[in-house]
């Protein structure tokens, strides 16, 4: 018996929402609320009578703190799951702390104006002693710490699949197939097509600035940061086939160079196509994936915000992609004193997940996990106070939770590995 608000209703929340409505016994009580109400409004209905669990909808602007605080007051959750954009972060954890409730995301915290002066200080001060140059990192969350610990109330960060289950995929290598753990891989296979030149799978603007970042990993206990896109390898996916895959800079490898004990190396890698680098580095180099507001006709219009509003919908991409995703972690490492390899996964496929929620696969893999993060925090199978990412729980229940939720993974032992 448990009454959740999901704050957001994009893609990804609107996968979890489905989710947890198939899971009505955990998930008695749902409250949508999201900034454009018509949204939570529509997808109340397309639920009701398929359920049992009871939905009800509300506004806000998750960026105002009064707002939250209110809101949150009203429905009395147990639970707050946080499905909107990592700019809201901070706010709903500081109204999660006024109102004792517990907390959970999908993505770590990044600043929407990147020009706020306390921010700007922190992250160049961060840039410098840490290495590397994300705008995105745990540091702001982490902060929060002592005050969730004394107000005895648990904050989960970033149960997604990436950052998420691939942290639980980790836990479980440490628990079960490793004594040591020298190096982890994590490989994001996207081979889904849906036949348009250019469209990004989940929020553009956030996609974009990830993508377009300096790419970096972790070795030896310090970052290195090398430029965009300038590690390319090629890897066969089981169930994809041949892919190029680049490194990126990602926030779980924030998380799992300190949990991780002796970890020497930990890199990730995504899969893009040709045409969408092309198209990327075309947007990048005219100036619209700038996050600076330009004055257009008498208005002031962010140009990242405004090729936003000209892409597709991510939501909308469900029906018209075909394909699979493979989305999971090489290990390398000792187990009785003998070195060995591990790969876990999971293969999904882009069809089956419109055929059960009208989705896409990305927002699948992520929506599924924040089901389940949500459902670890509800029956108190994860209970403890403070602010954590997901390879700091047990991972079994979660792990047999993907297996029953569909997100089914496998082991292959002796993988091959990525130079
Ligand atoms: P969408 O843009 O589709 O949805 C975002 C939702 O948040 C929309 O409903 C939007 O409302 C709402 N929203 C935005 N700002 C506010 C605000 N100030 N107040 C209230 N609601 C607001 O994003 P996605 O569903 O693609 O992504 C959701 C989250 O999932 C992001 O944080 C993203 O980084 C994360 N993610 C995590 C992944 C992982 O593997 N861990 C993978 C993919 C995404 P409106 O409809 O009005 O715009």
């Amino acid at each position: 018996m448990s009454k959740v608000l999901v704050i957001g209703c994009g893609g990804v929340a609107s996968v979890a929402i489905q989710k947890c409505c198939q899971n009505s016994e955990v998930f008695t009580e749902l409250c949508i609320a999201s900034r454009t109400k018509s949204k939570c409004d529509a997808l109340k209905a397309k639920l009701e009578g398929k359920t049992k669990t009871i939905i009800t909808t509300e506004q806000v602007d998750a960026d105002n703190l009064e707002e939250l605080v209110a809101l949150i007051r009203r429905v009395q959750p147990d639970l707050v799951m946080n499905i909107a954009l990592p700019y809201q972060d901070l706010t709903i954890m500081d109204a999660c702390l006024e109102c004792g409730v517990n907390y959970m995301d999908t993505a770590n915290y990044e600043p929407e104006d990147l020009n706020d002066p306390e921010w700007k200080a922190a992250y160049e001060k961060r840039c410098e002693e840490e290495g590397f140059s994300a705008y995105f990192d745990y540091s702001w969350q982490w902060a929060y710490k002592e005050k969730f610990e004394k107000a005895g109330l648990t904050a989960l960060l970033g149960s997604g699949f990436d950052p998420g289950v691939t942290q639980a995929y980790c836990a479980y290598a440490q628990k079960h197939l490793f004594d040591e753990i020298d190096t982890i891989d994590i490989l994001d296979c996207n081979g889904g097509d849906h036949g348009y030149p250019f469209a990004t799978n989940f929020n553009p603007e956030i996609n974009l600035r990830e993508v377009s970042a300096p790419g970096s990993y972790w070795e030896n206990g310090k970052w290195v940061e090398i430029p965009a896109m300038s590690i390319k390898r090629e890897y066969n996916f089981d169930g994809v086939g041949q892919k190029d895959m680049y490194l990126l800079h990602h926030e779980e490898i924030e998380s799992l160079a300190k949990n991780i004990p002796n970890v020497k190396r930990i890199r990730f890698f995504m899969t893009f196509g040709q045409s969408y680098l092309t198209h990327m580095k075309c947007l990048e180099n005219v100036g619209m994936l700038s996050t600076e507001p330009v004055e257009f006709e008498g208005n002031k219009i962010v140009p990242i915000q405004f090729l936003k509003a000209l892409l597709p919908d991510p939501a909308t991409l469900g029906p018209r992609t075909v394909g699979k995703t493979n989305i999971g972690c090489i290990f390398t490492g000792k187990k009785d004193g003998v070195e060995k390899t591990a790969y876990i996964y999971n293969i999904c496929d882009h069809q089956e997940c419109y055929k059960e929620v009208e989705s896409q696969a990305i927002s699948y893999t992520t929506g599924v996990p924040a089901m389940i993060g949500a459902m670890m925090l509800l029956t108190k199978q994860w209970d403890k106070p403070g602010v954590y990412t997901v390879e700091e729980f047990d991972p079994d229940p979660y792990m047999d939770a993907l297996n029953k939720w569909g997100l089914p993974w496998q082991i292959e032992n002796n993988p091959v590995l990525v130079d």
